[in-house]
């Protein structure tokens, strides 16, 4: 019997660990044949993050990662030291991809369940950097977002025009355009990056966006008053903004928001 519970729990923690990214190990330390019965409750509290984990300079990164998204930790300038190896596993291993996965599909129920007026007025407002291109093989070997920003390496990055498409914010643009909802790109890259954005879209897929907004070079505004200000012309354009999604809280706040917003997993680096 107490073999086959023994057996059980093995079976238990390969399944989890099939089914769950690298980023985590099942903690089991097996217990003696007598014992059996105790150590089958305490699973689920075995699981742990792999890195990370550890309390070092007081941040237990799961948890910091969590107050970034929900906004509650805010100006931060690096991802804390001992939080890159938790942060490369997440952007790298498949909880990202199951993060960004439930944004879109919300995003697509939302977009499924609008009455639109269908007179080429609807809009949806998307951000680039990390929302429909990722950075991530630049933060790669930059850290996760540990290292302070370096715009002239970050900015030599984009200029290569090589950043590789999200798929999930691919599924949703298209999506969209066959609903007649007019993509329209905001970003915070500065009108020089337009040529390089524009090939580095049309090379991952992207086609038949209304309008592509880059900042003027010398915009000394914080973000969410130079992204509100686009949105604020678009509506006085006429134009009715459906949805709006950004891996930022600086893409979605600041009227007008667009109709709904959504917000893409990013724990890599801040912008305000
Ligand atoms: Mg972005």
């Amino acid at each position: 019997m107490a073999m086959a519970r023994t057996t059980a729990l093995l079976l238990v923690a390969a399944a989890l660990l099939a089914a769950s990214s690298s980023a985590w190990e099942v903690n089991i330390q097996m217990p003696a044949s007598a014992a059996v019965d105790d150590a089958v409750a305490p699973l689920i509290h075995a699981l742990r993050p792999l890195l990370g984990s550890g309390k070092q300079a007081g941040v237990a990164c799961d948890s910091w990662r969590l107050g970034v998204e929900a906004y509650n930790v805010r100006d931060w300038k690096t991802v804390p030291a001992n939080c890159e190896g938790y942060v490369g596993h997440y952007m790298l291993g498949n909880h990202f991809r199951r993060d960004c996965k439930v944004v879109i599909d919300q995003a697509i129920a939302y977009v499924d369940g609008l009455k639109l007026a269908g007179n080429g007025k609807d809009v949806w407002v998307f951000d680039i950097d990390e929302t429909t291109l990722s950075n991530l093989p630049y933060y790669a070997t930059h850290g996760f977002g540990a290292r302070p920003y370096n715009a002239t390496s970050f900015d030599a990055y984009v200029m290569e025009g090589s950043a590789p498409v999200l798929p999930e914010t691919k599924r949703l643009y298209y999506k969209l355009l066959k609903v007649g909802i007019k993509p329209v790109f905001i970003t915070g890259r500065t009108e020089d990056k337009r040529a390089v954005t524009v090939g580095n879209l049309r090379s991952q897929g992207f086609s038949g966006w209304m309008s592509l907004t880059l900042k003027q070079h010398g915009f000394k505004g914080s973000a969410i008053s130079y992204k509100s200000a686009e949105r604020k012309k678009l509506e006085d354009a006429g134009y009715v903004i459906v949805g709006n999604i950004g891996d930022q809280w600086s893409d979605i706040l600041g009227a007008p928001e667009g109709a709904r917003t959504f917000s893409r997993p990013d724990p890599m680096y801040y912008i305000a």
